[in-house]
Parts: structure tokens; sequence; C-alpha cells
């Protein structure tokens, strides 16, 4: 687990967006950002849960938060055009995306999966980043270039990076994300723009749950464990850092 101490101001000024932020680790990220001086855009598919986040925040005396419901199963590239048109009008900037949300799927054998819930975490694990991504990097671009830098940040997972049995589409997806920072990082390197990705480690979240039915939450690190990293990969400490994978809990 990273040792870093942020400065209480660390993220003052800059705009954020986090995906999935009405519910584990996404929630504490926004909940995080916000306490640091950021101003966050909240995206998800829940608006009750979007909701309780927003309150979170305001109850915490945190700039107020703006509200972006979408589900990333059915979002279209014009409505990630629409969403950047939006931050360009309402804030003039983006200096960071959190790509957190993601789906599970269902853990069997390579054999069994079914071709629709494959289609399903691709499109949510990684087709939609890609959309959102290209929808978002003007804007990005242009805040590099006014404020010194800007920052895409994806999340992986173990199974990313070393494949393992039974864990098929959502495995194949966190490689994707994987692919696709590299290779932004290194279209990106000129622009300010840097790109990396983090692998929480295993988290007490609905996710795990779901993965790990009969392990004990209480033995697992929770997302405010992990916030330290979350901070150094989003501020002003990491610059210079890209194309990278960040592990929050190294063995
Ligand atoms: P949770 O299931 O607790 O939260 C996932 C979030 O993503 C929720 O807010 C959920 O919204 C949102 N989301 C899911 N599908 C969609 C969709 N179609 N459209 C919009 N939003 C959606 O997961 P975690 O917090 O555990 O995971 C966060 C990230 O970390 C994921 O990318 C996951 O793969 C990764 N990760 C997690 C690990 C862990 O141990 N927890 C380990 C390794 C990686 P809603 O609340 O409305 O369902």
């Amino acid at each position: 687990m990273l040792e870093y101490h942020a400065a209480p101001q660390l993220l003052a000024g800059k705009v954020i967006l986090v995906t999935g932020a009405g519910d584990g680790i996404g929630r504490e990220a926004a909940l995080t950002y916000a306490a640091h001086g950021a101003t966050l855009i909240l995206l998800g598919r829940s608006v009750a849960k979007l909701e309780a986040t927003f309150d979170a925040i305001e109850a915490a005396g945190g700039p107020l938060p703006a509200i972006v419901p979408l589900d990333l199963m059915h979002a279209k590239a014009a409505d990630y055009r629409g969403l950047a048109d939006t931050f360009e009008r309402q804030f003039g900037r983006l200096d960071g995306v959190l790509f957190n949300a993601g789906q599970l799927g269902t853990l069997c054998p390579f054999e069994q999966i079914k071709e629709h819930e494959w289609d399903e975490v691709m499109q949510v694990n990684v087709k939609s980043e890609f959309l959102m991504t290209q929808a978002l990097l003007p804007l990005l671009r242009r805040t590099a270039k006014a404020q010194g830098e800007a920052v895409l940040l994806y999340t992986s997972s173990s199974v990313g990076r070393k494949g393992r049995a039974y864990w098929g589409s959502y495995a194949v997806s966190k490689f994707a994300v994987e692919g696709m920072m590299e290779v932004l990082a290194d279209e990106l390197e000129h622009t300010g723009v840097r790109v990396n990705t983090i692998n929480p480690g295993g988290t007490r979240t609905k996710m795990r749950a779901s993965a790990f039915p009969a392990e004990n939450p209480m033995s697992l690190k929770t997302p405010a464990d992990l916030m330290p990293l979350y901070l150094y990969l989003m501020g002003k400490d990491s610059r210079g850092q890209s194309g990278k994978t960040f592990v929050a809990q190294p063995k």
C-alpha cells in the first residue's frame, strides 16, 4: 500500500470525472477527490446512488458536484460527444477522468461463456471507455495545454495482466484496458495528458462479494484504504508517470 500523504488542497480548482461514482471504489474516490478540492462530475447508472454521493460531498463541504446519469451498456458515441460539449460549456476544462465503472459478468468455464454476456462485459468495461476517451480527448488536450497536464486513469485488475481460469470475459476485458492505456500513453506522450491504470486488488465492495461469496469481507482492504494511490495518480505529485500499471496492494 502506497505511503503517500496528499496535500489537503491537492486537487483544488480541478474538474474530475469519475465513472461508477455511486458505489464501491468509485464513490470513495469521488468523495476523496472532492475532499481535496476538486469539482466532481459523478457518472453512473443509478440516479439515487449518484444523489447519495452528491449529498455526502455537499455535507462534507466540498465543491458542489455535477451528476451525469448514464448507462454505459447502452450509451452511443453521440452521447459521449454530447457530454464533452456540456463539460466544455459548463466548466471549460477537464483535468482528470477516473474510469472506474465495471461489470464482472459470470465467472464460468470459457466454453460456457454466453455470447451476450461476453458482449455486455466488453461493452461496459472496454467499448464505453474507448468511446468516452475519444470524445473527451480534445477537451483533455486543451486542459493539459492550459494547465500543464491532464490525467486519464483506467481501472484494471490482477487478471488483466495474468489470466486466470473461469474469469473469462472480465479478464479479457481488463487485458484490453491495459492495452488501451499503453497505446494512449504512447500516442499522447508529448501532449501533457498522462495515462495509467490502477489495479485495486481485492477490495471490500459488492463486486468482490459477488466474485467471492464465501470470503469474509472484513479480511479485505476497504476502498478508503486505497485512496492514497488514487490521489497520488490524479495529482501533480505523479507528474511524469505515464504508461504504467500501479498495483494498490502489492503482494
Ligand atoms: P462495484 O460493483 O462496487 O461498483 C461498480 C460501479 O460501476 C457501480 O457504481 C456501478 O453502478 C457502476 N456500473 C456498473 N455498470 C455500469 C453501467 N452499465 N453504466 C454505468 N455505471 C455502471 O465495483 P468495485 O467498486 O469493486 O469496482 C470498481 C472497479 O474496480 C471496477 O472496474 C472493477 O473491475 C475494479 N476492480 C475491483 C476489485 C475489487 O476487489 N473490488 C479488484 C480489481 C478490480 P451501480 O451502482 O448503479 O450498479
